[in-house]
């Protein structure tokens, strides 16, 4: 009994994890970037404009951003 419990808890956690996006707060951010290189925004969670580069994900404010980043990824990873 105490294992299905155990396995409820861990699938409500899980559930209310994708559910509720925590708001955007330092450190927090799931990206590799914390701001939009081509552009200087602050990242914000729940941008839907995001790419993975070397195993890591980048996010940027629109598809253009997004677009200019892949051109030239080196470019703007060596920038930082
Ligand atoms: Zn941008």
């Amino acid at each position: 009994m105490k294992k299905i419990i155990a396995i409820a808890l861990a699938i409500t956690a899980f559930i209310s994890c994708q559910n509720q996006p925590k708001p955007a707060t330092e450190g927090h951010v799931h990206f590799a970037n914390k701001t939009d290189y081509i552009c200087g925004m602050e990242v914000q969670a729940d941008w839907t404009d995001t790419t993975t580069y070397a195993g890591k994900t980048y996010a940027f404010c629109a598809a253009s951003c997004k677009e200019e980043f892949l051109k030239y990824p080196e470019k703007y990873l060596a920038a930082k």
